[in-house]
């Protein structure tokens, strides 16, 4: 039966929920506080990667985590406060980083992504305007400490069906002609995917547009009504929408919108910095994550856009710190020494928060406390490669419907 769905946040993961709910003949409204052009969803990286099945919370990651937190050019830094939410989402983070956690993960978060990556060859099979393209992804490092590493990962992703080739320095010649790449080997995850997530989520609203969806920028929720465990309405600075279900997805922000229903949410922002330069004869041509400095490098049309840092901290905090973002330039500048990356005009620099949350999972439920209320959001890094099973799942959800699959992992705890 149709029901009237009302989707709060409208970012890639609440865009293709209305897709998919659009989909199976339902009534579907987006609301969003922005101009729904340049969020989290728009500057990231716009990787797809099936072959990213090791939850962030994982042994040896808070090792790792603390020794960076000492150093202003490094990937990762928590920005300290006092704060309970703050406390709790380290407390969580340090119970799930254990090798249990990550095993009992792996086929949860591989069967997501791979539904994930056949949904996005469906969007490729309509439309090509949003560059989607199948290179793989290199992982690309320059010690033998993280080669060691990124092999041991790999391994486990082999046994796992995934389609992985190590690659010696001539390995990565050969397949990066254009530039030289100064790296030790990598790791050439090639089920991976990319594509340019501005050019996709403008494709995404013109087909939410001829499916008669209604997006409400510019629209913020002030508070539910609720009777009993059922949420009737919610009231917004535009008026009322009333509706069958609401979906949550509202990134970063998710924990502040549940609060008005009572409903807990443990997940905090991961900052994280992007920027776009032109594509010179000497670029390089396949998307590649420079290990030691965790930057992302996607190839796009005319443009390659540099991408990384994951600063823990809190929605109001959208400063650029740019010695955070010298060491992404530092990186770059080391392992493709022929690019010679200048740093970037501070209005051209994009800055993202990624909802994260301390298992390292997505949350893709219904609320135990509300009958009709769907959480869908804590996709920290993957949430570009994740939304188009996310939006499928939650489609399934809101319809009661048999999920495509297991999702007993991906719950807020
Ligand atoms: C530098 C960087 C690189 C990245 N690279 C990749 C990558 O290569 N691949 C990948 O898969 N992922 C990547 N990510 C992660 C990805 O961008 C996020 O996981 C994803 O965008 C999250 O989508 P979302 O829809 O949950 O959240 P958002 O995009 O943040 O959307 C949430 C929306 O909710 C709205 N909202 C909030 N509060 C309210 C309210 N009160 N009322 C109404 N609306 C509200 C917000 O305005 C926002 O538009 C990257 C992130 C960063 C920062």
């Amino acid at each position: 039966m149709s029901k009237k769905v009302v989707i709060i946040g409208g970012g890639i993961i609440g865009l293709c929920a209305a897709y998919y709910l659009a989909k199976e003949g339902n009534e579907v409204t987006v609301i969003d506080k922005t101009e729904m052009l340049d969020g989290a969803s728009y500057g990231n990286a716009g990787m797809i990667v099936p072959s990213h099945i090791i939850p962030l919370a994982q042994p040896g990651v808070i090792h790792q985590g603390i020794k960076w937190m000492f150093n202003a050019k490094s990937p990762f830094y928590i920005k300290p406060s006092v704060n309970l939410d703050l406390i709790t989402w380290l407390y969580k983070f340090y119970k799930n980083s254990n090798q249990n956690h990550v095993d009992n993960s792996i086929a949860h978060l591989k069967n997501l992504s791979f539904l994930s990556k056949e949904l996005y060859q469906e969007f490729a099979k309509i439309s090509d305007q949003f560059l989607y393209e199948e290179k793989g992804l290199l992982m690309l490092y320059q010690t033998e400490k993280v080669g060691e590493e990124e092999i041991r990962t790999a391994e486990i992703a082999q046994r796992f069906g995934i389609e992985v080739d190590f690659l010696d320095k001539n390995g990565i010649q050969n397949l990066e002609k254009n530039t030289n790449v100064n790296a030790l080997g990598a790791v050439h995850y090639k089920s991976d995917a990319h594509l340019s997530p501005n050019l996709f989520l403008k494709f995404l609203k013109e087909e939410l547009l001829k499916m008669n969806v209604e997006l409400f920028p510019k629209t913020a929720i002030v508070n539910f009504k609720s009777v009993e465990n059922t949420i009737q309405e919610i009231e917004t600075n535009k008026g009322i929408i009333k509706a069958d279900s609401f979906v949550v997805a509202a990134g970063s922000w998710s924990p502040e919108v549940l609060s008005k229903l009572g409903v807990k949410l443990s997940l905090l922002p991961g900052k994280g910095y992007s920027f776009n330069v032109s594509k010179q004869l000497d670029s390089p041509i396949i998307p590649s994550i420079l290990c030691e400095g965790k930057v992302a490098v996607t190839p796009l049309n005319s443009t390659i856009r540099f991408g990384g840092t994951l600063e823990i901290t809190n929605t109001n905090d959208t400063r650029i710190n740019l010695k955070r973002l010298g060491g992404i330039i530092d990186k770059i500048n080391n392992f493709y020494p022929e690019l010679k990356i200048q740093t970037p005009e501070n209005e051209t620099i994009w800055s993202g928060f990624r909802p994260c949350t301390p298992s390292g999972l997505p949350i893709i439920e219904k609320s135990k406390k509300f009958s009709n209320l769907i959480i869908s959001t804590g996709h920290a890094m993957m949430g570009l490669s994740l939304a188009p099973a996310t939006g499928k799942l939650v489609s399934e959800l809101v319809s009661d419907m048999q999920t495509s699959i297991d999702i007993s992992a991906f719950k807020n705890r």
